[in-house]
């Protein structure tokens, strides 16, 4: 690995540096949580921090994005592509599995350039998590406790100093022209090491299996009645799909002037847990049950997107756990699936 090591008091200068050049969103505290926001002042990112309440996809995926302007008697339209140069700081390994998830969606079949004109734009920094984010984290058994290939620069806390790796050649240049970066020495690579090895025995792994049998478990009991019991205490409320930094279903609207000659189409995310998600027309829902919707949550989670894309679906990052009021959760749902499985197998 290349890294470079830079000492811990030279992070603001290096901050101020990069917010003279480009948009810098990176977590901070606000009403006692933590949000990825932009900033200006170094002095108020905190890069040891539990878990945003929202991933840092709005940068990705905004909430709500104008994507087309036209005119009404279809004359002109025009896609609104918008993207400004990112440095996405402080990223949880997590949250960097679920940009690399994104960005497979997002470049198969029809690739979305509103998606792609963003990402090109974005420069991602993550930070390596020595601690879980909070008890509900469950990244070790879903193999994201470690940074994945999308990282431009990624950092490990050695205490007094930033150990990066450098991952891309953009990434490197976020460096270019900062004093106070110095080539590793071996000294330096031992005592990443030893910070990479230390940290797994803070990681407990949730699931009672390994995550790789998760797709065949999950097709397994497709009709187990566990999805009744879920639909019977979900309340529909979607805050779990809406802290999730893989979900990203959206509703589309086209939206007119009021003179009627202008309009816009807008996408704006959506959640297949709410009652009208799925509904269409006619009136006809074809996802009407809570049951039916929560089975298809977790069936994405653990097994559509693994086998559509190779990668998992949930990267165990906790939030949609700590959101949910009744306390559904994918460690509580998994292993409950896994021991009817292995009762189904003993009777
Ligand atoms: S399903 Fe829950 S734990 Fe998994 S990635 Fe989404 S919010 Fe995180
Ligand atoms: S947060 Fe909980 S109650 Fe709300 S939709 Fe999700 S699973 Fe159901």
């Amino acid at each position: 690995m290349d890294f470079k090591i830079m000492p811990k008091s030279a992070l603001p200068d290096w901050v101020k540096k990069l917010t003279i050049l480009y948009r810098v969103v990176a977590p901070v505290p606000k009403h006692g949580q933590i949000v990825f926001d932009e900033i200006t002042d170094p002095s108020t990112l905190t890069m040891l921090y539990p878990q945003s309440v929202l991933p840092p996809k709005k940068y990705l995926f905004p909430q709500h994005e104008v994507m087309l302007n036209y005119k009404l008697d279809g004359s002109w339209f025009e896609a609104n592509i918008e993207s400004e140069p990112t440095v996405v700081l402080g990223i949880h390994t997590c949250d960097l599995h679920a940009v690399k998830l994104f960005d497979r969606i997002f470049s198969q079949g029809y690739a979305d350039q509103h998606y792609q004109a963003r990402r090109d734009d974005i420069f991602l920094v993550s930070i390596e998590c020595l601690t879980p984010c909070t008890d509900e984290s469950f990244c070790r058994s879903m193999g994201t406790l470690s940074a994945t290939s999308v990282f431009d620069l990624h950092l490990i806390d050695l205490g007094e100093d930033y150990a990066i790796e450098i991952g891309s050649d953009r990434g490197e240049s976020l460096l270019n022209g900062f004093k106070n970066v110095f080539n590793a020495t071996s000294t330096d690579e031992e005592r990443v090491n030893d910070r990479l090895k230390d940290k797994w025995a803070e990681f407990p792994y949730r699931l009672d299996f390994d995550v790789t049998e998760l797709s065949g478990l999950l097709a397994e009991n497709f009709s187990s009645e566990y999805w009744d019991e879920l639909g019977e205490i979900c309340l529909a409320c979607g805050q779990c799909t809406q802290v999730c930094p893989t979900c990203y279903c959206f509703d589309i609207t086209d939206e007119r002037s009021l003179t009627g000659e202008i309009g816009q189409r807008t996408r704006t995310w959506d959640s297949c847990q709410i009652d009208m998600f799925a509904e269409v027309a006619g009136g006809h829902n074809f996802r009407k049950s809570r049951a039916a919707r929560q089975r298809h949550r977790f069936m994405r989670k653990g097994k559509y997107q693994m086998d559509a894309y190779g990668l998992v679906g949930c990267v165990g990052c906790g939030r949609c756990a700590e959101a949910c009021l009744v306390g559904i959760t994918p460690v509580k749902t998994f292993n409950a699936i896994h021991k009817r499985q292995l009762e189904k197998e003993e009777a």
